[in-house]
């Protein structure tokens, strides 16, 4: 199928590239020197880089030297995770994570288990939600590290950070969040939340695919990391390797974006509303997590179609809509089947209805027009469905 037959709803998996981004990325020279390296052309490059920390540093209120360039979510997870415990293993060997996080946090943790750690996986409630007496109830006098991401990546709901940071803080535990999927979707203060180690990704935000960030605290004392990859004296001795100059500068200008266009959220919210409500006449339509915008970010909407032969998941019943399918998108897509989403099975919802499960994500340049094509298609199909249960 060609691509312009489809209707983009997959935001949450990755969002197109903003025009005002590529712009800054096609406008830098074409000589961009090393970073690490001690001549002109270097200069430039390492204020380009600067310039860049400053902007998320902007956006999320902290020090613009706390933030270590990774490629991706991914790697910002697992270095903070593993460095973290590795480096700090002799205050406890207890670590904290909840059960419905991204599987580049639930790797990490799974291999400090075979390293000897004792892992305590959090349960949500119905909606997603981490509550701050599940965490009580956990902590303890050897817990090191808790990781809870800001926003669940499958179901958008928010977690109340500040205080599970503040019972953290009480026993003495660091606090990691996964905040790939709140940046940009709400106000981030990480000052204020008091966040040890926080992860974002620019392909999140309309800025490059294989560029991210791991913010780490710095004040009053700086967290120590021990390194994960091996190489040259790059970024504190943190992360090895040469610098992507251009993807930097992406994600800085993305984060620029998000701070200049306040309106966007407000923007979003409205659109949110309008589709959640004609979601909800659809027969048969079973929203998953929040369906408030107080508990969940805007844009981000996970609900089941129930009816008919349960056997057919909705991604053959719908291919014209790009959404994301059950188990969202770490998919290897070699397999012929998206895997079943173990966020929804944590949550309660059951097995029969995982593959009639879907998220729809939306974002900066969704149009009403598509929203009521994509509504029209699902109400069409859950007419059918029900009319065949
Ligand atoms: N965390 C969350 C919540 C995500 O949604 C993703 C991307 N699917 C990641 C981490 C990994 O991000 P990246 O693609 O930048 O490695």
């Amino acid at each position: 199928m060609a691509q312009n037959t489809f209707i983009y709803l997959d935001y949450a998996a990755t969002t197109p590239l903003d025009p005002l981004v590529k712009e800054r990325i096609v406008a830098l020279p074409q000589l961009l020197g090393n970073a690490n390296s001690i001549h002109a052309f270097s200069d430039t490059s390492r204020k380009l880089v600067a310039n860049a920390a400053q902007e998320l540093a902007s956006l999320i209120n902290v020090p613009s030297k706390s933030i270590i360039w990774t490629s991706g979510a991914t790697e910002a997870n697992n270095l903070a995770i593993l460095g973290a415990a590795r480096f700090y293993q002799h205050s406890g060997r207890h670590v904290i994570c909840a059960s419905i996080e991204h599987d580049s946090v639930l790797e990490p943790f799974k291999q400090l288990a075979r390293e000897g750690f004792e892992v305590t996986y959090l349960k949500p409630d119905k909606e997603g939600l981490i509550t701050v007496s599940c965490l009580k109830a956990a902590l303890r006098r050897d817990t090191l590290l808790v990781s809870v991401a800001g926003v669940n990546g499958e179901l958008g709901t928010i977690q109340p950070l500040q205080e599970l940071t503040q019972a953290a803080h009480e026993v003495g535990a660091l606090v990691h969040s996964d905040l790939t999927m709140a940046l940009g979707k709400m106000p981030l203060d990480l000052t204020a939340s008091g966040v040890d180690l926080a992860t974002f990704s620019a392909h999140k935000i309309y800025g490059p695919q294989g560029v991210g960030a791991l913010y780490r605290r710095m004040q009053p004392h700086k967290i120590h990391l021990a390194k994960i990859m091996f190489g040259g004296l790059q970024q504190d001795n943190m992360r090895p390797g040469s610098l992507p100059v251009p993807l930097i500068v992406g994600m800085g200008a993305a984060c620029a974006r998000l701070l200049e266009n306040r309106d966007e959220l407000a923007h979003l919210k409205r659109l949110d509303k309008v589709l959640t409500e004609r979601l909800a006449a659809i027969p048969g339509l079973i929203f998953n997590g929040p369906k408030s915008l107080d508990r969940r970010v805007p844009g981000l909407i996970n609900f089941t179609i129930t009816g008919g032969d349960m056997n057919t998941g909705l991604l053959k019943l719908v291919p014209s809509l790009a959404m994301a399918y059950s188990a969202a998108c770490h998919w290897d897509c070699r397999s012929s089947e998206p895997p079943v989403s173990k966020v929804l099975s944590e949550i309660g919802v059951p097995e029969r209805l995982l593959k009639r499960s879907v998220r729809l994500s939306i974002g900066r340049f969704t149009t009403p027009q598509e929203l009521d094509i994509a509504v029209t298609q699902l109400a069409d199909l859950g007419k059918k469905l029900i009319n065949k249960a």
